[in-house]
């Protein structure tokens, strides 16, 4: 009887945790390496009771969030209802409102069978096909899938993909929230794991790849650079201001502002899941891209002031607080002339695969993560050819 294939993963964030699955599913003994003591990377949340996601806060309804459904590690999600639309307001031309701009309405409600091109910015493109207006309300919109102070820049082609995604017109809305948080998810998933027989090392952190059996590099593209020794892996990503807060609840504070004048955005969490905070608080999270040059205490300056417009009375109702910074750490962006097939390879030559957010895998965040890494388990677990067989054939 031929020998299970025994896979080593290095990373046990979303991308790790997948393809340690993925591959035990296909009968592989596999080996997760955490250079930390917990699980999760990026997809990790705070310790109640204020339970804020550090990275991943939402998944859109598609293949990577059936996948994870498929195998019950998303626990009974609540969808959103009448309740959060009803409270979904746009900070436009520095005021509240209800609806968007006519102009983007347009766009994304008619325009969404236009063919946008890989090779020209979407600045260039949008602002030809829908107007000005209608170009920058859009780019603002953004703001959440790309944490990126300047949308126009990227290609065309990219940007309004993500656009469309996250305006898919339907009822009830496609955004997707795991109850408990990603930290849940991911508890769930290294669960799952070790009921597969997945070996799981916490405080293992892997300074040189094992040179024998298949390793799938499922860090950071910093840290895969030098665990592959290949300086060639770069690619372009977001930076943003992250301001997370527990406040007393308050019955006029909205669901969720989406900022069509700077790329913010906040969101009231336990509108959808109150376990996220105490009993009578809120668990708000707030996000908006830095520009080039900025401060990051200009950044937090600026998301405070959007705090400011969308919830009255915020900084005496505050009972908890954190700001941070994502840098290069909010998933690939793709300029123009590129799309994710020119991203780094998933396979690197010797059994060796790379994936996560940054890899040449489709998907919006980490979606990215998930797809890449059912790629590389596919392509690590498949019997690899004979070498004497393969040695006659050549
Ligand atoms: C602010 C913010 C908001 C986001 N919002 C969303 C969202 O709403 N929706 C969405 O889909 N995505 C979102 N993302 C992106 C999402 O968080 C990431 O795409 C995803 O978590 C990446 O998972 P990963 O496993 O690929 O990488 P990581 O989570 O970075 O995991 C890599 C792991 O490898 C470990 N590691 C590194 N080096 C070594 C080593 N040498 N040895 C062993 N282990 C090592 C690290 O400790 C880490 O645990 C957001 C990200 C940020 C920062």
């Amino acid at each position: 009887m031929a020998q299970p294939i025994s896979v080593t993963v290095v990373g046990g964030g979303l991308a790790g945790l997948t393809a340690a699955i993925a591959c035990a599913e296909r009968g592989a003994v596999v080996t997760v390496h955490e250079a930390h003591s917990a699980l999760g990377g990026r997809a990790k949340s705070s310790p109640a009771p204020y339970v804020a996601n550090d990275g991943t806060h939402a998944f859109y309804q598609g293949e990577p969030w059936r996948w994870l459904v498929a195998r019950d590690l998303t626990g009974t999600v609540e969808r959103l209802g009448i309740r959060q639309l009803a409270g979904v307001r746009m900070r436009h031309r520095g005021q509240l409102r209800r609806l968007p701009p006519r102009a983007l309405t347009a766009m994304v409600c008619f325009g969404r069978r236009r063919q946008a091109p890989v090779d020209r910015s979407f600045r260039e493109w949008a602002s030809v096909e829908f107007g000005d207006q209608a170009f920058a309300a859009a780019a603002g919109l953004l703001g959440p899938a790309l944490y990126d102070a300047d949308p126009g820049r990227l290609s065309a082609a990219f940007a309004f993909e993500r656009l469309l995604r996250v305006t898919t017109p339907s009822y009830p809305p496609a955004t997707r929230y795991p109850p408990g948080g990603w930290g849940a998810v991911v508890s769930q998933m290294a669960a799952h794991a070790r009921g597969l027989g997945v070996v799981v090392e916490t405080n293992s952190r892997i300074t040189a790849l094992p040179e024998d059996g298949p390793v799938i590099v499922a860090t950071s593209l910093p840290a895969a650079r030098n665990l592959l020794d290949d300086n060639s892996l770069q690619w372009e990503s977001g930076n943003a201001a992250l301001l997370d807060i527990g406040v007393h609840q308050h019955r006029s504070d909205p669901f969720a502002v989406f900022d069509l004048d700077e790329g913010g955005f906040v969101e009231r969490f336990t509108s959808q899941d109150p376990s996220l905070a105490p009993a009578l608080h809120s668990l708000i999270q707030g996000e908006i891209p830095i520009r080039p040059d900025e401060t990051k205490a200009s950044g937090i300056a600026r998301l405070e002031a959007l705090f400011d417009v969308s919830f009255p009375d915020w900084r005496g109702r505050v009972t908890w607080r954190r700001q941070q910074n994502a840098q290069h750490r909010t998933g690939a962006l793709d300029l123009p002339g590129t799309t994710w097939r020119d991203r780094p390879k998933i396979s690197r030559g010797d059994h060796r695969y790379l994936i996560g957010d940054m890899v040449a895998a489709p998907g919006l965040l980490a979606e990215v993560s998930i797809n890449s890494a059912l790629i590389a388990s596919a392509a690590a677990t498949h019997p690899r050819p004979d070498r004497s067989t393969s040695h006659r054939t050549t």
